[in-house]
């Protein structure tokens, strides 16, 4: 099963129409635009030109039999396959450098198996997902803006591999997604990391009972938090708080002691430090735990 990206989104919302619908455990292909909708082809395309209300689309969404509100979402991504070429664009008033930016510039960049090449340097593959998330509860939120459903959280470890935990605030779930990133450090300090296409495949499964705060990442070796708010230590302490939890329903840990676990074991990351909330994780091995 396949979602084409002539079915995009630009706002996480229960209104949304789906795309598909499946039943839990059904494996799906997600084919995604890059972040700004497939415009930007070549180093002439700048900034100023890009239309801003097709920035982020986000394929879906889909429809989960049986997601009832309460429930979690577990997407398990098999896979992230990408074209030969991605884009990296800057702007004075973009990211983290911005007040020193004087000039727009946009840099195509081949990809290969295992690395991109920018200016004669190999910067290694680092493939993601930059948004992904459920329909929230409430008002729609734009795919730029992440928050307790998911969204644009920019985080390099929902990757190929990992298994995302979302919370089911609507029937059916509602998941979208899109924004891939062929390289992306964290903290994405110009607002893009190499921006490009592609199709994601996933399997989704409706986890009844799960009773933890979300979004949470789960990789071979690593339970990840994550949060997003207005300030990164806002967002650090949600993403602590939610570890915290985790490690008490894993172990015989008090609040207190499993707050010394994080602070001897835990690792503290931003995520993204660009879009309208902030995003940080943290890490523990999943070897602490049982
Ligand atoms: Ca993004
Ligand atoms: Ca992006």
């Amino acid at each position: 099963m396949r979602i084409s990206s002539e079915h995009v989104v630009f706002s996480m919302e229960k209104a949304n129409k789906p795309a598909l619908s499946v039943d839990s455990g059904a494996t799906v292909v997600f084919e995604t635009l890059d972040c700004f909708s497939n415009t930007v082809q070549s180093s002439e395309d700048l900034v100023s030109a890009i239309d801003f209300s097709k920035v982020n689309p986000a394929t879906g969404p889909l429809f989960v039999n049986g997601a009832e509100p309460g429930d979690t979402l577990k997407v398990t991504i098999h896979s992230i396959t990408l074209p030969d070429q991605g884009v990296i664009v800057t702007a004075p008033g973009l990211g983290n450098l911005s007040g020193s930016i004087v000039e727009e510039e946009t840099v195509i960049c081949k990809v290969t198996d295992d690395h991109v090449e920018y200016k004669g340097i190999n910067v290694p593959l680092r493939k993601m997902i930059g948004v992904i998330g459920t329909a929230p509860a409430g008002e729609p939120v734009n795919t730029g803006t992440p928050h307790d459903h998911g969204g644009n959280m920019d985080t390099t470890r929902i990757a190929e591999g990992a298994s995302l935990y979302l919370p089911v605030n609507v029937e059916g779930a509602l998941l979208a997604m899109g924004d891939l990133h062929a390289a992306m450090g964290d903290g994405e300090i110009m607002g893009d990391g190499l921006e490009i296409p592609g199709e994601v495949e996933v399997t989704v499964e409706v986890v009844k009972n799960f009773d933890l705060p979300v979004p949470l990442v789960e990789t071979d070796d690593l339970w990840i938090t994550i949060g997003s708010r207005a300030t990164l230590e806002e967002a650090g302490r949600l993403a602590t708080e939610n570890m915290a939890d985790l490690i008490q329903k894993k172990s015989e840990l008090t609040f207190n002691q499993a707050g010394m676990l994080l602070s001897m074991a835990g690792n503290l990351h931003a995520c993204q430090v660009v879009n309208p909330n902030v995003t940080m994780r943290m890490e523990l091995a999943k070897s602490l735990l049982k």
